[in-house]
């Protein structure tokens, strides 16, 4: 009896390529980095935006920093007067004491409050040291070290990122988000530098957003649609 592939039909390299390439065509290259945060900062973001709107969010993080001169002010604060201040993202009653945590500990696992550090490791380290923290997955490392000033070579795969990569059968949907971010970091060629790889995560992700939507993707507007086996088959029906 034949036994089923544990991989995916398209979890190849030559496959990711096409679709960067195709994106690439749609979206452009060399995107502005959306972000121009140092590490910590970044990290902060991260954690805000955790299921949140990208715009309640961003208002979150404008209150912080407009309230607290420091991330040693916010440590040093009531968690009262954190979770008031970041009240437009989900859940601040549970975001500002994990947010004193994780300020806390990386206090005493470095004496400062300040990331800058891990651009001296190699990104897999600096991955590792991010993910002891509290409430940090593969996706808030990854963002952390690409999207802050750092830019370094980490490839974020969000939940638009992860919808199209199952769609189009670059993972199986079972491995779940935390894993995908390495197979899918993995599938890009060594020869991606941090911007290409950086290009690459807001490709799927933009075509997430704009048509590859979770409910009724635009299937017949997609450049992907010829080798998609999600489209392929959305067109049988
Ligand atoms: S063809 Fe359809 S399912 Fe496939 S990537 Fe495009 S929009 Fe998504």
């Amino acid at each position: 009896m034949p036994v089923a592939s544990a991989l995916a039909p398209n979890q190849n390299t030559a496959f990711v390529l096409q679709v960067h390439y195709r994106l690439a065509a749609v979206y452009g290259s060399g995107l502005t980095y959306f972000h121009n945060l140092d590490p910590l900062s970044e990290l902060v973001s991260s954690l805000l935006s955790h299921r949140t709107k990208n715009s309640q969010s961003a208002q979150a993080y404008h209150n912080l920093v407009a309230q607290f001169p420091s991330w040693q002010a916010v440590l040093e604060a009531p968690v009262a007067a954190v979770e008031a201040a970041i009240s437009p993202c989900t859940w601040p009653e549970q975001k500002a004491p994990r947010l004193k945590q994780v300020l806390q500990e990386i206090h005493t696992r470095t004496g400062a409050l300040s990331l800058e550090f891990l651009g001296e490791l190699p990104v897999a380290a600096a991955r590792e040291w991010l993910e002891q923290l509290p409430g940090v997955g593969p996706k808030t490392s990854a963002a952390v070290l690409s999207f802050s000033t750092l830019r370094a070579r980490a490839l974020p795969v969000d939940s638009h990122h992860f919808r199209v990569a199952v769609r189009l059968g670059i993972i199986l949907e079972k491995i779940g988000e935390g894993k995908a971010n390495r197979v899918l970091e993995q599938l890009l060629p060594d020869a991606f530098s941090a911007q290409d790889v950086y290009d690459h995560h807001q490709f799927l992700m933009r075509h997430g957003q704009k048509i590859c939507h979770w409910r009724s993707p635009e299937c017949r507007n997609c450049v992907l649609l010829d080798i998609c086996p999600t489209g392929q088959l959305a067109l049988l029906k």
